[in-house]
């Protein structure tokens, strides 16, 4: 019997005594043995015993499937390069020889170890590799595909409930809680890093007369229409965010006061043009407030932006203001 069958591997090497593994009480007789063994592979699990120098020992039928291990007792680096060859086995992100040299690095470093691979037939397997005496190594894959389906399954389950909870229905923006988050989270940021931030709070002007006259469908249109078009015209690192019923905020970290100020200006004109309305058959006016972070860890960045807007508002609507 050839020794990749697995018949004799102890009594080659000499390495490794049968009472190290398991209390020879345990075992009956060597037909004991044979039994477990071809117990173990028949019920379908891949495993595998490597040699001190790396060379298989014995593989079940499992594991010389998975691996498409070639007749003889090929070494462990042998069975990886042709698994590449062959685009079978495990998915490797980078080359194979940057793939061994990590393996070499893992391979009997601890007593203990599992990990998972994923396979060219899409398998997802948990791999645990136990240490034996003389440097033995003791592998068992266990097929944990249904596992990683439903974990895939419950990951994007959970992105879709995030981003549900940061998004408004209505327009699709990033809603008031996200963006209160992310308002923290820049202000934080260009403290650490005395960075720029802009902030701008935006408020459709009479917009109760607008759902008066048209009816609230309309509005709702409208609200639509000034999201898309915010989108269009601010930049890609902006947050653009609906935070009350006509209210939106936009958070531009990087621009001063002024890069700022042009920015909403842009959008002011952009709404203002008939033919960017075209569709929607009535017009509506924002009014802006804009305030630039100054540096303090304890700036009010929102109240300021805040008053800017609301005197915007009182100096009479379709206008920009700046926080002094
Ligand atoms: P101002 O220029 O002073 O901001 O006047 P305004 O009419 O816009 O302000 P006001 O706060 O009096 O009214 C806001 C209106 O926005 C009242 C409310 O019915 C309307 N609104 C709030 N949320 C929605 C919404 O989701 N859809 C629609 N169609 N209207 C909404
Ligand atoms: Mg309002
Ligand atoms: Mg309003």
């Amino acid at each position: 019997m050839k020794r990749s069958e697995g018949q004799d591997w102890s009594k080659e090497h000499g390495a490794i005594a049968a009472d190290a593994i398991l209390p020879l009480a345990l075992i009956r007789d060597r037909a004991t043995t044979d039994l477990i063994l071809s117990g173990l592979d028949a019920s379908g699990v891949a495993f595998a015993l490597f040699s001190p120098d790396d060379e298989l020992s014995y593989g079940s039928t499992a594991f010389k499937a998975l691996f498409d291990v070639q007749p003889g007792a090929p070494g462990f680096e042998e069975i990886i390069r042709n698994c590449h060859t062959k685009g079978i086995g495990p998915k490797m992100a980078v080359p194979v020889e940057e793939f061994l040299k990590a393996a070499r690095s893992k391979r009997r470093s601890k007593p203990q170890r599992s990990f998972e691979i994923d396979t060219s037939d899409e398998r997802w397997f948990l791999v645990n590799e136990t240490l034996l005496p003389g440097g033995w190594l003791w592998h068992v894959f266990t097929d944990i595909t249904m596992l990683k389906s439903n974990e895939q399954v419950l990951l994007r389950a959970r992105d879709a409930a995030r981003l549900a909870a940061d998004t408004d229905p209505l327009t699709g923006l990033v809603n008031r809680r996200a963006a209160m988050e992310r308002l923290a989270a820049e202000m934080q940021a260009a403290f650490r890093n005395c960075g720029q931030l802009s902030l701008a709070l935006i408020d459709l002007d009479h917009f109760k007369a607008i759902n008066d006259r048209y009816g609230h469908a309309k509005g709702d249109d409208v609200l639509r229409h000034f999201a898309a078009a915010g989108r269009q015209q601010l930049r890609g690192g902006d947050i653009f965010a609906r935070i009350g019923g006509e209210e939106f905020l936009v958070l531009m970290p990087g621009a001063d006061l002024r890069e700022a100020t042009e920015a909403i200006d842009r959008l002011r004109h952009h709404i203002a043009r008939d033919e960017n309305r075209a569709d929607l058959g009535c017009v509506y006016t924002l009014s802006a407030g804009v305030a630039d972070y100054c540096g303090n860890a304890a700036d009010d960045l929102f109240e300021r932006a805040d008053r800017a807007l609301y005197r915007a508002k009182h100096l009479g609507r379709d206008r920009t203001e700046r926080a002094g």
